[in-house]
């Protein structure tokens, strides 16, 4: 078949093959087609995948004739050409001894070329950079999500159950999820990794928010939980991997990010703006580990040195003493009938220096912020309610694909007037910007979404940058310093 040729020419040009003979065997198996002599055939990778996909529903391998279904069929055609998971973890360990490079490159452009990261979906993400007066924040409007299709959803439910929870993953981070038909994983390949003297596995993101972006979960599926042993696991990484940030998103609701159930990091070779913050003071160093007050809206200590087990131990001194700070005055308390506080740590190597960033959180609500006191307040949830986790946190906004329409109608609407439904929750806004009148186009509104996002980051910080503020955090830090 034509098709298969051309499949075939793509999986030798980009190395995914390995075994021409067993490639062709399984492929002319899937597509219940008699085996055949290959010959090199020209073809555009789009097209190609499209055709397939048309095939394959015509010929009954698969339905509905959804998204979601014609993403799993696509990841079980590459799963017949490519590594098996076992060998995967093989090369990649190969290459690890090697060079840790040569193997995250091998997993990376893996993941690319047989599609479990959708580039060209990603690529129709909306970025922007807003320049904040805490420097450049980086702006995204996701738009690679595609929406759940209803088709899809009464497939799920006609499904019987049991069966999954017993052999199944128990959630859409763990392990088992690899070389899963159901949620497009036969071509997902991840790898074992030493943390902490604990298994975890490595994987790439499909969603992609950043350069390499990655995820490394538990071997067990377990809660997240935030400990000393958090900084063990971060650095034990960054000796892997020195050239990737990690971070862990915090352990509870509201402040955390939306997987709470399963234990995981998140890595990457990307420069968030938090790495770029200004200082607002200077400690100086303490056991040959420098400790810096960052100028960014939540409140963040950065801790700087060669010295590992310096460093560990005093970051364990500042996430103990937070978690037990309480300060009625800023409405900071650490535990009512629950515990409140938490940090986002952050982990890089920069110029040789191990560089730690813990954000200081506090998920309580209250009566006037019932959403949380520390969390996006109500009237910049038009553009952004959901919980700011560990990629907002360092300056990465990830914005609702909804955005991108109502930002196109809100133009509309400050410039002749123009109603529409969707509008509503940003009304407010919008009629204070009317008054400005300097929208012109929607890259002003892309500005002004900037501004939002900026209070946003503002109101989840719990120390403000206002005297009050930053005299407390300056208390708080001499205090965990012993020099007060
Ligand atoms: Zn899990």
């Amino acid at each position: 078949m034509n098709l298969l040729n051309q499949l075939i020419s793509y999986g030798i040009d980009k190395k995914i093959i390995t075994n021409l003979s067993e490639s062709i065997l399984k492929l002319s198996s899937l597509f219940k087609v008699e085996s055949f002599d290959f010959h090199a055939e020209p073809y555009v990778i789009d097209d190609l995948l499209e055709n397939l996909l048309d095939y394959g529903f015509k010929h009954h391998l698969f339905s509905p004739d959804t998204i979601m279904e014609r993403d799993c069929f696509e990841a079980l055609i590459f799963d017949q050409i490519m590594h098996t998971p076992e060998e995967t973890k093989q090369q990649f360990n190969k290459l690890f001894n090697q060079d840790p490079n040569l193997a995250v490159h091998y997993l990376y452009e893996l993941s690319k070329n047989v599609n479990y990261i959708k580039t060209k979906r990603l690529n129709q993400n909306i970025k922007w950079v807003y320049d904040s007066v805490y420097g450049p924040l980086q702006m995204t409007i996701n738009l690679s999500k595609p929406e759940k299709d209803p088709k899809d959803i009464a497939k799920a439910l006609s499904k019987p159950k049991d069966l999954e929870v017993k052999h199944g993953p128990k959630c859409v981070l763990c392990k088992e999820n690899e070389h899963r038909y159901e949620n497009a994983r036969m071509n997902l390949r991840i790898v074992p990794m030493t943390l902490g003297n604990e298994l975890w596995h490595f994987q790439y993101s499909p969603y992609g928010y950043y350069n390499e972006h990655s995820i490394i979960l538990s071997d067990e599926h377990r809660n997240m939980k935030l400990s000393h042993q958090t900084f063990d696991y971060l650095l034990d990484f960054l000796e892997l991997m020195p050239e990737y940030f990690i971070g862990s998103n915090a352990d509870i609701p509201i402040v955390g990010g939306s997987i709470l159930n399963h234990d995981h990091f998140q890595a990457g070779r990307h420069t968030f703006p938090i790495q770029d913050a200004k200082i607002i003071k200077n400690y100086g160093m303490q056991n040959q580990v420098e400790i810096k007050h960052l100028d960014w809206p939540l409140s963040t200590i950065r801790l700087k040195s060669k010295n590992r087990i310096e460093l560990t131990r005093l970051a364990c001194e500042f996430f103990d003493a937070w978690k037990s700070y309480t300060n009625l005055e800023l409405d900071i308390i650490a535990k009512t009938d629950q515990i409140h506080q938490t940090i986002t740590p952050i982990a890089r190597i920069h110029k040789g220096f191990y560089e730690l960033d813990i954000v200081l959180r506090n998920n309580r609500t209250s009566k006037q912020y019932p959403d949380g006191i520390f969390h996006p307040h109500q009237d910049v949830q038009h553009i952004k309610k959901e919980n700011i986790g560990l990629i907002e946190a360092m300056g990465l906004a990830i914005l609702p694909g909804r955005l991108k329409e109502e930002l196109e109608l809100s133009l509309q609407y400050i410039q002749n007037g123009k109603e529409d439904q969707s509008l509503e929750q940003h009304k407010p806004w919008l009629d204070e910007l009317k008054k400005k009148m300097t929208i012109q186009t929607v890259n002003d509104l892309y500005i002004e979404v900037g501004k939002v996002f900026t209070r946003v980051l503002e109101d989840s910080g719990v120390f403000k940058l206002n005297d009050k503020g930053m005299n407390a955090i300056d208390s708080f830090i001499l205090e965990v310093l012993h020099q007060k």
